[in-house]
């Protein structure tokens, strides 16, 4: 007796659970990049409105962000970042399991073979790191006791080019 296997296409029954767990799927799919862009451009946007209101709230517009979608082998969530000018950029990604927005701001380093990035703890953090950077020309200045000051290579691997 030979039996030939049906595909389980047709295994749900009219309104069994696994059919109405089939339509949400179709329904809420798989975010695509152009989706994981727009969302991560959207959540740096409600950061930086709810969390920097005097300052990055007002320097920057939506036009400003630009999304990443994720990078799976680099295990890079969904990210979006901001060309402020004279070589300095902004950070922003969500991390999912703890809900937590980290925003980074990236500038060059004094001894000029790389970036130092600090990840921001809200508007006074910011404020006092403008201040530092005012001071060194939008440059951080070089800790040799750092082990690698040189994140060059991330930025360009995010795909923009170097000012
Ligand atoms: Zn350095």
């Amino acid at each position: 007796m030979t039996e030939t296997l049906t595909p389980p296409t047709v295994a749900a029954g009219a309104d069994s659970p696994l059919a109405l767990l089939f339509d949400i799927a179709l329904e809420i799919g798989v975010q695509g990049e152009d989706e994981q862009r727009d969302n991560a451009e959207t959540a740096a946007l409600d950061h930086v409105w709810n969390a920097y209101p005097d300052t990055l709230g007002k320097a920057l517009d939506d036009d400003d962000w630009s999304g990443r979608p994720a990078v799976p082998g680099a295990v890079l969530e969904p990210s979006a970042v901001a060309y402020l000018d004279g070589g300095l950029w902004l950070h922003h990604s969500s991390d999912d399991d703890q809900e937590q927005d980290v925003l980074t701001l990236i500038a060059p380093c004094t001894c000029g073979n790389g970036y130092v990035d600090t990840v921001l703890d809200g508007e006074r953090d910011l404020l006092q790191v403008l201040t530092d950077l005012r001071a060194t020309g939008g440059r951080f200045p070089h800790d040799s006791g750092w082990p690698d000051c040189d994140s060059q290579r991330r930025l360009r691997a995010w795909g923009d080019a170097r000012p």
